[in-house]
């Protein structure tokens, strides 16, 4: 066997049988994952995948897009203007948190929800339509592969969704957020339901550590230095309010997602992805902080580490 694949392979049998965390149900198409779904896997600089466990089972992407539409917002619109219309500083707060700065309205990061939003509405595109099919193509050539949403959990985003709507109607009302509330909102909700599998993950996450080119199709996505920003914005503000520990112990740039996906970058080393749904009290995957844990400590990947 191959040392990577014993590792992950190991790592995916021990932890199989951690049963902390529960499935987010807040919204309900999310609460009818299987609890027991656990897959990792990672790409290498020289386009080599490997894999364990649930791998290839498909889930919504969620807020593992967010660092990835925030990239494609940088490339549009260059960082001057990105940052005069959302932070850079993490929140210490939850992804739904309603953390904007006083008087302009403008959210603290781009990984927490009011920010994902502001960076989705400054996607460029004639209509939501095009700007969300940019969107879907962005986050494709990330993958390596086409695409596509999962309607029924689109769907139900979009009924439970209020809390979203909430926020960007209070930063339009505060002068951060343009353009028509709805559109904004649901383009955003169609980001959180692309679809997507741990090895897909795997491979955007592969891409920002390649300096933006994707290592299995040699596309370059978004410049090194756009990839550079993200990485350092995922390091700070990636892992909702427990972003502090998880630098501490992992020393990583990660992104996780509620339904259950969880991504972290070793800088021009190769991108990793977890997929287990039932979540921590911060909305981290329990088994994929573990794993990323274990994955960091035995490599001597922390980045604060001498090489
Ligand atoms: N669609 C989710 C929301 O905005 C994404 C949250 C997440 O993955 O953290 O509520």
């Amino acid at each position: 066997m191959e040392p990577v694949t014993d590792a992950l392979e190991e790592i995916c049998r021990r932890l199989a049988g951690v049963a902390d965390g529960a499935v987010a149900d807040y919204i309900p198409q999310l609460a009818l994952a299987d609890p027991a779904a656990f897959g990792l896997a990672l790409v290498s600089m020289d386009g080599h995948r490997y894999q364990a466990g649930d791998a290839h089972t498909p889930f919504t992407i969620q807020s593992v897009s967010k660092p990835f539409v925030y990239a494609l917002a940088l490339a549009d619109l260059g960082p001057d203007a990105v940052a005069a219309r959302v932070g850079a500083e993490p929140s210490g707060e939850a992804f739904n948190a309603i953390s904007l700065e006083p008087g302009t309205g403008r959210p603290a990061n781009p990984m927490v929800n009011a920010g994902a939003i502001v960076a989705t509405s400054l996607v460029r595109g004639a209509d939501a339509g095009e700007r969300f099919e940019r969107i879907r193509a962005c986050l494709s050539a990330f993958a390596g592969r086409a695409l596509d949403v999962d309607e029924e959990v689109y769907a139900s985003e979009a009924a439970t969704g209020d809390r979203n709507r909430a926020l960007a109607y209070l930063m339009r009302a505060a002068g951060a957020l343009d353009g028509d509330v709805g559109e904004e909102v649901d383009t955003y909700f169609r980001q959180c339901s692309v679809r997507v599998t741990a090895c897909d993950l795997a491979a955007m996450a592969a891409t920002l550590a390649h300096g933006g080119a994707n290592p299995v199709t040699g596309e370059q996505v978004v410049t090194e230095d756009v990839a550079t920003r993200v990485m350092a914005v995922m390091a700070t503000c990636g892992m909702y309010d427990r972003a502090g520990t998880w630098l501490l112990d992992v020393g990583l740039p990660a992104k996780s997602g509620v339904a259950g996906g969880l991504i972290a970058v070793s800088p021009a080393r190769f991108g990793i992805a977890v997929y287990s749904p039932p979540l921590d009290e911060a909305g981290n995957p329990v088994r994929g902080v573990r794993a990323l844990t274990e994955v960091s400590r035995r490599f001597g990947l922390h980045m604060m580490r001498p090489a």
